[in-house]
């Protein structure tokens, strides 16, 4: 019986430890960790054919004896396929591409099955009996291959590696060498399988300890918790000032309308406050869009729509942003641009007014400069929209980071500039949903293009319905007189209610609690319409109305009227059975969609 069995014996107590070990602990889970544990359960599977086929053999088993020639063939397979596995090793370590992995494993099943055909001989040397043939020879070169698969992939991707993952893949190739070398001199010291089980020690030992492994992940787990806690504290701390700007000329000019007998100056400082209330919306809109982002909810809503309008209207939008600022605004709109188009004009005026704002922002002095242009291949327009400016530039180390939520440059220069870092996230998530693309080339210092190309549907002009003619037509509708009845805890916002109602010369009753409401219902009041809020306390919206629901002949259109508007809430109202859904600041245009839908 040759000595290499007694290293297998030891081997194979060792690593039976190891096993259960490894088996017993929580493990990380991952392709790594998934293939040692195959490793180890292979090798525990080498070695004990080893030691039963030396066994076997000194019992005096026939050298014709099929199953033993099986076992030895099994035995070769063994090793090959252990080579094969860490190789798959190595490639997953390195991310190396997939379809190398394919190719690989295809080799693999193609000598797997050779190795398994081609015959073994038995060779009686003075050292004793041993194996050779074809099977084995072929088994030798395919692990010397895959030794040296090893080494080139170790020297390849080097940087990849972490310093000690190298220490079981030199092991693997100074002992191999040893004992190939060993082997020659000494053909019945069989070591290989020996060679194995101290690779997968001295892997368990330096990269595969799943304590070890499980720590890592935890220190990971909470590098990326203290990064995105970092960020939180400074988005609330550049929101509160963000939100504190506009509040505060809110609070400042509604101080002074109270003080103020003139109505002229009032009316002035009105239309400030109302400035500075959508500019407040702006904020509050944003970060609904990055929270609707984040769950996969915006949308693209297409409609028809004549483009020369939509660019006309952000030309007057960014002027009045201008003011007073020294910038020569340059506007080329394309004169062929088709009368209408199909898309959702809404996100293509937020894109736009994104990237225009933006210029306007970063640019002190010089030019702002605002390009459309159209290309038009069968029913498809292309628009090409361009913002250049002649501002402070973005540096190139920051140019691949413009597009990732809550980035701000060059903090110290743009302190005075008002800013989220969240509109470029948002324009490119927008462009992406359109199927477009946006561009940027700027120079650090002398100023930025950006560059829009979106398609849009061209629409035959005899097809489309004008919106503004529809909404004038709609406000003859005839809804003088019908009653509606207000559900809201705030009596700030039942007043704001009350008033736009009002201007349409309805009916309307104003309660301040779910109770309240339900009570009115029960005393037989009839309404031809509810707004119902749904944050009050004791009652909620959603309860009041599932109550009312279950109320004998209750059949009034209920409407959600809450300033609850985050990602998937609309979504939500409509799904527990309300008739539609507004947010809180009442767009007064989607007030009227909802009263013509309902009080037809
Ligand atoms: P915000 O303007 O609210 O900070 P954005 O996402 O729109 O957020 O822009 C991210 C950052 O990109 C800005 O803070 C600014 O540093 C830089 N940036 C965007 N547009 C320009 C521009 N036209 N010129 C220079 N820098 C710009």
């Amino acid at each position: 019986m040759g000595i290499g069995v007694y290293f297998s014996i030891s081997s194979l107590i060792i690593l039976s430890i190891l096993t259960y070990i490894f088996f017993s602990k929580k493990r990380v889970d991952n392709i790594e960790t998934r293939l040692y544990g195959r490793i180890l359960l292979l090798t525990l599977f080498g070695l004990s054919l080893e030691i039963i086929t030396c066994f076997w053999f000194v019992l005096g088993v026939s050298l014709d004896n099929i199953a033993y020639h099986f076992a030895s063939k099994l035995t070769a397979s063994y090793y090959m396929i252990w080579s094969s596995l860490f190789v798959n090793y190595l490639i997953n370590i390195c991310s190396i591409d997939k379809n190398l992995k394919k190719v690989f494993n295809l080799f693999n099943i193609c000598c797997l099955i050779f190795i398994l055909i081609l015959p073994i001989v038995y060779e009686t040397t003075k050292e004793g009996v041993l194996p050779t043939g074809p099977a084995i020879y072929l088994t030798y070169i395919v692990c010397l291959l895959y030794a040296m698969l090893d080494l080139i992939i170790c020297l390849r991707y080097r940087k990849k590696i972490s310093s000690q993952k190298f220490t079981p893949i030199y092991t693997l190739l100074g002992l191999g060498g040893i004992d190939i070398v060993l082997g020659v001199f000494f053909p019945s010291l069989f070591l290989i399988g020996y060679v194995y089980s101290l690779i997968v020690i001295i892997m368990y030992f330096t990269i595969e300890n799943p304590d070890v492994k499980m720590i890592e992940q935890l220190n990971i787990a909470k590098d990326q918790a203290d990064r995105a806690n970092n960020a939180k504290t400074e988005f609330l701390s550049s929101m509160s000032h963000e939100i504190r700007t506009p509040l505060n000329a809110i609070d400042g000019f509604s101080q002074l309308i109270l003080e103020e007998d003139n109505i002229d100056v009032i009316k002035d400082e009105a239309k400030d406050i109302m400035i500075a209330s959508q500019n407040l919306l702006e904020i509050v809109n944003g970060i609904l869009d990055i929270s609707k982002i984040e769950a996969d909810k915006l949308e693209i809503v297409n409609v028809e729509y004549e483009p020369s309008k939509v660019f006309d209207d952000l030309v007057k939008l960014i002027k009045a942003r201008i003011g007073e600022k020294p910038l020569d605004f340059r506007v080329n709109i394309a004169k062929d641009l088709p009368d209408y188009l199909d898309g959702d004009y809404t996100r293509l005026k937020q894109i736009v007014l994104n990237l225009l704002t933006n210029a306007v922002k970063y640019t002190k002095e010089g030019f702002v400069e605002f390009n459309v242009s159209a290309v038009k291949k069968n029913k498809v327009c292309r628009l090409i929209i361009s913002v250049k400016d002649s501002g402070i530039g973005i540096k190139k180390e920051n140019i691949s980071k413009l597009f990732t939520k809550f980035e701000r440059f060059d903090k110290e220069r743009n302190l005075t500039i008002e800013g989220t870092g969240l509109g470029l996230a948002i324009t490119k998530k927008l462009v992406d949903l359109m199927h477009g693309n946006i561009t940027v080339d700027s120079v650090y210092g002398k100023g930025s293009t950006f560059m829009v190309a979106i398609d849009q549907k061209i629409v035959d002009k005899k097809k489309v319905k004008v919106a503004d003619a529809v909404v004038k037509k709609d406000n003859k509708i005839n809804i003088k007189g019908k009653k509606v009845l207000i559900v809201d805890d705030n009596l700030i916002n039942l007043k704001v209610a009350d008033r736009l109602l009002l201007s349409y010369k309805l009916v309307t009753e104003c309660v301040s609690s779910g109770f309240e409401c339900i009570k009115k219902i029960e005393e037989g009041n009839k309404y031809d319409l509810i707004l119902m809020d749904d944050m009050m306390p004791k009652m909620s919206g959603v309860e009041t109305f599932n109550k009312l629901k279950k109320m004998d002949n209750f059949n009034v259109p209920v409407i959600a009227l809450t300033a609850n508007a985050i990602a998937g809430m609309k979504e939500n109202y409509l799904k527990e059975g309300f008739n539609d859904y507004i947010s809180k600041p009442i767009d007064k245009k989607e007030l009227e969609r909802v009263l013509k839908e309902f009080l037809k």
